[in-house]
This record gives C-alpha cells, sequence and structure tokens, in this order.
C-alpha cells in the first residue's frame, strides 16, 4: 500500500479525506505544516500532502525527494508558495487541485462584501451586550451600485454572477479577457475609478504582486469597498490601512492577508508579538479579516479529499496526470492556462514511479 505523509492535518481534512480514501492509502496525519524541519515526517512516504501556507522552497523539494517522495499533492488551488523550477530539477511531480468549489470562495466574498456594507458583524457584536442601538449601523443599497471584479476566472465569473442578482452594474479586468463571459472589460484604472466595490479573483504572480498599492489606491472611487479572497500579496496591506484611515477605502474584506502564514489557520490569541499591520486592521470597524476561509464548505472540502486521491491514483498507475503542473505552465514562463511545451504521455514531468 502507498503511503502519503499528510502535513498541515486539521480535523475536517481528516473527515473528509478518511471518507474518500475508504483505506487504499496508508494515509500518516501529521498537524505540523510541511517544511525543511518537518522532513524527517516523510521518510519513506511515496506521496506527501500539503496545504496552501507551506513554505515548499528548493530545500524541502530536494529533501522530500531524497526521502523517497516521488510526488507532491498540493491540496488546494494556489501555488504561488511551491519552488516548482526546484521541483522540475529535482524530479518531484506536483498536482494540485484546481477547482474544488468556486462557489465556495465567491459566496464568501459576497458574505463579506453584505456584513461590511450592513455593518452585520457590529449588529452581532453589540446584541450580545443587549446594546439595541442602530446609531452607527447606516449602510447602503448594493442595488444599483458598480462592482469591479478583478480576474475572471471560475470563482470572479461567480462573484459577478452574485452581483448581477443584486443589481449591480459589473465591471471586469482580466489580462486575458474572455469575451465568452459577456461581461464588460476595461482597463484596471477604469475599474478602479468606477467602482463602489472591488473584488480580487486573479492570482498572485509577479506582475500582481501589490497591484492594489498606495498609486492605484490614489485612482480608486473615494470609499469603495475591497474585497480580497485571492492571495494577500495582492494588497500592499500598510497602503491599504492607510487607505482606511483617510477614507480612501470605506470598508475592506480581507480572507487573505500578505503575511498571513505564520497566523492564519492557528489559535494565535495568546501570542505576545503580534503582526503590527495585521493587529490594526483588525482592531477597525470597517474591516473584516477571516483566516483564508473561503473555501471552507462541505462540499468543497469532499471535492479536494476525492480530487486528491484522484490525482495520486492516476500518478501511481502511470495515467496522464490532469492536474500536474510545473515552472513551464504554471504561468511563471508562460501564461495561466497555457499548456506546458513539455508534456509528453499527459505529464510535465517523466518521474518513474
Ligand atoms: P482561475 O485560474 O479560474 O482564474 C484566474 C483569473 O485571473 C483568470 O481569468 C486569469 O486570466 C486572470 N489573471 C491572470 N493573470 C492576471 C493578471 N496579471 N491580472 C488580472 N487577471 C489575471 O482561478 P480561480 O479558481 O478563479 O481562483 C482565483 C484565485 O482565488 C486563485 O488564484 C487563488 O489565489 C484564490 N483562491 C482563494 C481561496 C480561498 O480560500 N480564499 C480558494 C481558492 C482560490
Amino acid at each position: 500500500m502507498k503511503t502519503i505523509a499528510f502535513f498541515d492535518t486539521k480535523p475536517y481534512d481528516r473527515e473528509s479525506f478518511d471518507r474518500a480514501n475508504a483505506g487504499r492509502y496508508d494515509i500518516r496525519y501529521f498537524e505540523t505544516r510541511l517544511s525543511a524541519a518537518a522532513l524527517p515526517l516523510a521518510e519513506g512516504c511515496d506521496a506527501a500532502c500539503a496545504f496552501v501556507n507551506a513554505e515548499i522552497d528548493r530545500a524541502v523539494v530536494e529533501g522530500l525527494v531524497a526521502r523517497g517522495v516521488k510526488v507532491l499533492a498540493m491540496r488546494c488551488a494556489g501555488y504561488n508558495n511551491v519552488d516548482f523550477r526546484a521541483a522540475y530539477e529535482a524530479g518531484l511531480t506536483v498536482v494540485r487541485v484546481p477547482a474544488y468549489s468556486p462557489y465556495a470562495v465567491a459566496e464568501h466574498a459576497a458574505a463579506l462584501l453584505l456584513a461590511l456594507t450592513r455593518h452585520v458583524h457590529r449588529a452581532a457584536a453589540r446584541t450580545r451586550d443587549y446594546n439595541f442601538s442602530l446609531v452607527g449601523l447606516t449602510g447602503f443599497d448594493l442595488h444599483g451600485k458598480t462592482a469591479g471584479v478583478v480576474g475572471t476566472g471560475k470563482i470572479g465569473r461567480i462573484f459577478a454572477d452574485i452581483c448581477k442578482g443584486f443589481g449591480m452594474r459589473v465591471l471586469a479586468y482580466d489580462a486575458f479577457p474572455n469575451p465568452a463571459t459577456g461581461l464588460e472589460y476595461v482597463p484596471l484604472d477604469r475599474l478602479l475609478a468606477e467602482s463602489d466595490v472591488v473584488s480580487l479573483h486573479c492570482p498572485l504572480l509577479p506582475e500582481t504582486k501589490h497591484m492594489i498599492d498606495a498609486n492605484s489606491l490614489a485612482k480608486a472611487k473615494r470609499g469603495f469597498t475591497l474585497v480580497n479572497t485571492s492571495r494577500g500579496g495582492l494588497v500592499d496591506s500598510d497602503a491599504l490601512l492607510a487607505a482606511l484611515r483617510d477614507g480612501t477605502v470605506g470598508a475592506a474584506g480581507l480572507d487573505v492577508y500578505e503575511e498571513e502564514s505564520e497566523w492564519f489557520y492557528e489559535d494565535r490569541s495568546d501570542a505576545t508579538r503580534q503582526n503590527k499591520t495585521l493587529s490594526l486592521l483588525v482592531s477597525l470597524p470597517n474591516v473584516i479579516v477571516t483566516s483564508h476561509q473561503a473555501f471552507l464548505t462541505r462540499e468543497a472540502l469532499a471535492n479536494i479529499a476525492s480530487t486528491t486521491l484522484g490525482n495520486l491514483d492516476a500518478f501511481f498507475s502511470g495515467a496522464p496526470l490532469e492536474n500536474e503542473i510545473c515552472y513551464r505552465c504554471t504561468g511563471t514562463e508562460r501564461p495561466e492556462g497555457a499548456s506546458c511545451p513539455r508534456r509528453r504521455n499527459g505529464r510535465c514531468i517523466g518521474s518513474q514511479v
């Protein structure tokens, strides 16, 4: 039986993977995140399974291969945390789960938006204290307002549909506009200038890092609501904090934060040291931070488990790997979505099984 070293395990992962596995793999669940220090746990395992905030650098890649791991199964869609060139050179196949529930993420973006526009988080805190005052809770109608959707892939398109359902006008920006969406594509500057709500749904790449910074915020419609369920690095957090304080940004719903890996997914309430910018952001009444939980629905967890184990089934049986990625097809050297020129027999890397 093939063995999987499963890192960063949470109770909900174990539940969904045990259900999908039905005994076909020996899954060794570890609470620790995959890192150089955790490598001994992978000794002799055939596969490693990691999640979104593991830093999978060259040392980790080479350490996995040295311990006999042949395939790294990322149980997430984003992959900015993997050194793909190192993986390619070391012959470590990397597979991922490109989509598990775009609805989960788009609906969470909508949840953040609605909570912010109607101050639901503040109202809930008040009524818990038996404070039933409405003063300071005046919101605004989404109907008739403009939503700017940045990145019109699987999640962005669903979010755009949700906004249309609210009766909003939708503007879109994408580096690779897709006419089939029927969306009105405009340059990013125009989207920022006209949108009351801006929601980010594009990947974190060198060219998208800090796409929301002091410069772009200066071009935005004053008082707009920013929603980011994509990747923290898309937003310069210090610039956002300053913009929230001076009213350039009216409210922000953040499911991701650029330095989240040290804090998110764990109870850090007793930490003596805190991240200064994050502490200031969470203290603002017009900010909601959630801990990278947009994916967390029952449906998404079941899809993540079945796709991850299906990826491993395909790898170990020698079948084509639909969900494999390498540095030639991750968007760092070719546009995202373009096929990897090195793909042979349905695989990027001809690893020996
Ligand atoms: P997708 O690949 O279907 O869509 C991404 C879109 O971004 C594509 O249309 C692409 O053309 C566009 N894009 C690429 N480069 C761009 C650029 N430079 N500027 C503007 N647009 C660009 O991806 P998806 O499934 O819709 O996911 C979107 C993002 O959501 C992912 O990159 C991931 O980081 C994030 N995500 C977050 C969670 C969460 O739990 N918070 C879960 C899943 C995905």
